[in-house]
Parts: C-alpha cells; structure tokens; sequence
C-alpha cells in the first residue's frame, strides 16, 4: 500500500457529498492501493448530519479509509490535506442578483482558500465544485498566495463527460469510441461543447465528428442540451445532478493526480477541466477558464493547437469569445466587490 492520502470534502453532508464520499473511500479516486483519511467540513447547522454520513462510512468496513474527521473548522479540514473537493457553496436562490450570490461566496471560499493556504500540503490539489464554480475557484485561489496557481482548478468535467454520452448516442457508438470534445470556458449557459477537432470511431475507423453528426444538429441540439443537462435532469428525476456530478469529480481528481493515459488509439488521452489560463487560446492570463487538458500525474497542462475550427463549425470563435467574456465579467464583479 502506498501512503495515506488525506481528502478534504466540503459541503460533505449535501447530495454531492453523498454521492461522492462512499467512492473516495472505495479507492475509486485514488487507486486500489492508496488508504484515504477524509476530512468532512460542513456549516454547523449540518454537522449532525455529516456525523450521520461519517457513521454510514464506518458501517461499510472500507479496507481503504484511514479515519472520518467532521468538522466545521476550515483549518481542522484542510490540515495537511492532499486533495480538497469544494462542493459546498451558496446556491442562488429566487430574486438573487448575481453581486449578492458572488458577495455569500466570497465569504465561503475566501476564507477556505485561506486555510488551505495556511495548512495545507505543499502539493495540494483543489478542485471546486459548488457554483459558481470557475470563479469560486478564482476567489480561493487568490487567497492562496503561497500555493502555485495552477493547483486550484474548478469542475467542467461533467459537461465533458454529458458531451462524450451525448455525442456517442447520437452516432450509435459507444463513449470509448468518442475522442477530443472539449468544454471551453465557464460552466454556465455559456459554456462551450467543441466538436470541431472530436473524432468518432465507426466501423473500427476513426472519422472527424462532424462528419458523423452535421453541424446543424451539433448548433441546434447538442451545444444546447450540454449546457442546459443540469436543468433537464432536476425536471425528469425532481432533484439534481448529484451522483453524475459526483462522478465527474472523482474522474477529474483521478486524472488529475493518477494521469490522464493513453486514449483508444494510443494517443494522449485528453479531457477537459476549468485551470489557470497561460495566456492559450486568447483567454486572458489568470482566469480558471475550461481548455482541453493532459495530465501526466503532475499539473494538468493546456493542450496546444485545438482552437475551434471556424470552417467545420462556423460561429465556433465567437461561441469560445462569449464564454470567456462572461468570465472576464464575473472576475470584474468579484474585483469590484472587493472579494480577490
Ligand atoms: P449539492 O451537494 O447538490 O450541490 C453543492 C454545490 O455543487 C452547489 O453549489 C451546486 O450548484 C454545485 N453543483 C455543481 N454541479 C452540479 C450538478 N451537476 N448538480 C448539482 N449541483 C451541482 O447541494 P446540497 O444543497 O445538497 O448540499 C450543499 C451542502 O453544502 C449543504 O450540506 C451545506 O450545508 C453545505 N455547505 C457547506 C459549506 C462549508 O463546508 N463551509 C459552505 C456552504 C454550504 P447549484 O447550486 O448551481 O446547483
């Protein structure tokens, strides 16, 4: 067995937590080989029923989980910790203005970026959940000075993996043989599903995407449907997305922290994550903005020479420009709110 490796989940005694904690200490995020300690923060009006889910914990007899600590002290949580998974967050609630929703995170993952900054291990891993994602990531981040940024990251992996589900079921094949979509931008309405450098492997031969599916139906349907899944499924089930939310976290930290590996034909594997912008792609430097991503176990790295592809989709510049833009706004008002 390798050395135990601490996970911090906030937020631990929500739907997502719920969903997300039992996995963990399964060994589904770390590997078979690694024993766990989970951390579970919660406000004080749910730790009793954090106190419930650590119990449930207990009684499943995980030969991988270390020790359940629940807690509603930041600096208890994320004390030494590895991994942290913000799931926790204010959600807009009706007649919230957006500087109010911004203004209840700020308070929320300033002070988490603090103690993550202040007790946390030198190569921690950050991922942030709770909505609105990118730029509560942002907030955290700009609170961690000591910690590089590129270790706080924000969660577009379930828009990836809706795309790849959706896209295969449109062509008739299954999600292995789906390849390079990518989710650019924020995850909001505005977030960008690319199938313009995407393949599809039909009858064993791998094809462009868009010649599988046609444009009309990939502007129409598609992009909207991704974007607008979350919506959909509290609709159909009566309660949101937890368990496929959930999922996707665990494969963003997997990939993140076990690497990304070789895709179906032995090419590097790429997904897509919300991370520091270099400057790619014409995202400003600095925003935690959704590009396609490797990991090699290390640091996620931005994936060169995949800007949307005007001549298969056309408006796809624009499509990557409006998301963008909203996130320049986003950090404008958090700016202004004086909340990074
Ligand atoms: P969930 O566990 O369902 O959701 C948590 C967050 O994840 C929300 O911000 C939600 O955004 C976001 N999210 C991202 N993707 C998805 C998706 N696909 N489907 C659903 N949600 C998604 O919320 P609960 O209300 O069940 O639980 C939240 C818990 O967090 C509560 O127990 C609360 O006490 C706790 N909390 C803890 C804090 C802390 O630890 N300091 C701070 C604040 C809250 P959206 O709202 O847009 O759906």
């Amino acid at each position: 067995n390798r050395a135990p490796q601490t996970v911090t989940v906030t937020g631990a005694a929500g739907n997502i937590g719920y969903a997300l904690l039992f996995r963990i200490a399964a060994g589904q995020m770390l590997g078979e080989d690694t024993p766990v300690r989970l951390r579970l923060l919660e406000v004080p009006a749910a730790l009793k029923a954090a106190e419930g889910t650590a119990m449930e914990l207990a009684d499943c007899a995980f030969g991988l989980l270390d020790s359940v600590d629940v807690t509603d002290d930041p600096a208890q949580a994320f004390d030494g910790t590895h991994h942290a998974l913000l799931v926790g967050a204010r959600p807009r609630t009706a007649g919230m203005e957006r500087g109010d929703l911004l203004q209840a995170n700020g308070g929320i993952f300033g002070p988490q970026g603090r103690a993550i900054n202040e007790h946390a291990d030198d190569a921690v891993r950050v991922v942030v959940v709770g909505n609105p994602a990118n730029t509560n990531a942002l907030i955290a981040q700009q609170h961690a000075p000591d910690v590089p940024a590129s270790r706080f990251t924000a969660l577009t992996r379930l828009d990836h993996n809706r795309a790849v589900a959706l896209l295969a079921a449109k062509a008739g094949v299954t999600v292995e043989d789906v390849d390079g979509v990518t989710i650019w931008g924020n995850h909001s309405a505005t977030q960008f599903p690319d199938l313009t450098h995407a393949r599809v492997r039909v009858d064993s031969e791998w094809k462009p995407a868009l010649e599988v599916v046609d444009s009309a139906w990939t502007d129409d349907e598609f992009i909207p449907r991704v974007a607008q899944r979350g919506a959909e499924i509290i609709s159909v089930r009566g309660a949101s997305s937890a368990a496929s939310a959930a999922s996707a976290t665990i494969d963003h930290m997997r990939d993140w922290a076990l690497g990304t590996g070789a895709g179906a034909d032995g090419s590097a594997r790429r997904t897509s994550a919300a991370i520091v912008s270099d400057g790619s792609y014409g995202v400003p430097e600095g925003l935690i903005s959704s590009f396609p991503a490797t990991s090699d176990g290390g640091e996620w790295k931005i994936v060169p020479d995949l800007a949307p592809d005007e001549a298969a989709l056309p408006g796809a510049g624009e499509r990557l420009a409006a998301t963008v833009a909203e996130l320049e706004s986003e950090r404008d008002a958090v700016k202004e709110l004086g909340l990074v």
